[in-house]
């Protein structure tokens, strides 16, 4: 049986809250997204993260929250962040770590609480370490079947770069072999330390992506694993939509910005922010204004910080319109 990926369309009904709790990291990854000099490095208290995850419940819509740091598992309440979005209602709870699991995470959650999502960028130590730190693959991996063990559900995340591109087929037989059910490859992007020199030497061009990632996730999906990945280039006839229109999305960080779209976040462009647990409408320039332009290339943000991925016909056309970064693929085995 062949798999084919289907784009994953936005859907208006659906509330996603990527709630960054700190900024802080016991990890200093060559790409981490992080930017303090934007979002502080102020940590959310046990009572705000309650009221925040009360703020944005939404009970008639399909509610999902994914918590974030910086390393989200060095919040020490975070177990009770977990509880309490149970409690609310949520539809799915789910933490992205970088698999230290601190405050032994996983003897004060039960495996049907929340989805751990695992970082690892490459097969094995060597590829791996170099990117996120000595001894971090072993640390991830020892964690990453331990949970797996116990129960959880377990994803992990693969930021494709220059770096790791060659080793990314090793990991959908080494993904199922661990229990792994999801497995999202990431496009390493310019935000963050990534935007800065060095950049632009660990991001693929459109060709290597559209090479490799397409057939390894069929591949992976092979394996009997869900398989997601950012769409990126929009087919011909495929319309284009930006999320920060059309799906109701929001990035909150500890310092009270909320934004709509994650490219914005190294600016502060955010639409909103939160005051004395009250959800406020910037007024000025914000990222609302970028949502609203129509331009061919297909996402404004993308034009605008990485015009790299653009090419054009003689004509001026672009050869590609790039999708909204939120826009994903699927694949299920
Ligand atoms: S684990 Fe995440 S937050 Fe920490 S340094 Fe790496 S990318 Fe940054
Ligand atoms: S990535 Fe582009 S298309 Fe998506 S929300 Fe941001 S500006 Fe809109």
């Amino acid at each position: 049986m062949t798999s084919t990926a289907r784009t994953i369309g936005f859907k208006p009904q659906e509330r996603n809250i990527f709630f960054h709790l700190l900024t802080a990291c016991n990890l200093s990854c060559r790409h981490c997204y992080i930017n303090t000099t934007q979002h502080g490095t102020g940590m959310v208290s046990k009572q705000t993260m309650a009221a925040w995850l009360s703020l944005f419940y939404e009970p008639s819509k399909e509610s999902n929250v994914i918590f974030l740091g910086g390393e989200p598992t060095l919040h020490p309440d975070l177990d009770h962040g977990i509880k309490t979005a149970r409690k609310l209602g949520y539809h799915s709870i789910t933490v992205d770590t970088n698999g230290y699991l601190h405050h032994d995470l996983l003897s004060k959650i039960g495996p049907d609480e929340a989805v751990l999502s695992f970082s690892l960028d490459g097969p094995s130590p060597e590829v791996n370490d170099p990117i996120r730190g000595k001894g971090v693959f072993t640390t991830c991996s020892e964690n990453l079947k331990k949970a797996a063990k116990l129960g959880f559900k377990i994803s992990v995340i693969y930021t494709v770069s220059r770096l790791n591109i060659d080793h990314l087929h090793k990991m959908p037989q080494l993904l199922a072999e661990w229990g792994v059910s999801r497995f999202f490859i990431q496009v390493i992007g310019l935000r963050g330390k990534s935007a800065g020199e060095t950049g632009n030497e660990l991001q693929l061009t459109p060709a290597e992506w559209l090479q490799t990632v397409p057939p390894i996730a069929a591949q992976a999906a092979k394996h009997g694993l869900e398989v997601v990945y950012p769409k990126v280039f929009l087919d011909p006839n495929e319309p284009f939509q930006c999320a920060g229109n059309v799906a109701e999305n929001y990035f909150i960080f500890p310092n009270g910005r909320v934004y709509r779209c994650p490219l914005c976040e190294d600016y502060p462009l955010h639409a909103l922010r939160i005051e004395e647990n009250h959800l406020i409408k910037n007024v000025g320039i914000t990222e609302e204004q970028l949502f609203t332009l129509s331009i061919p290339e297909g996402c404004v943000m993308n034009k605008l910080l990485q015009p790299g991925n653009l090419s054009y016909n003689t004509d001026g056309s672009p050869k590609h319109r790039i999708s909204c970064c939120l826009l994903k693929q699927q694949i299920k085995g």
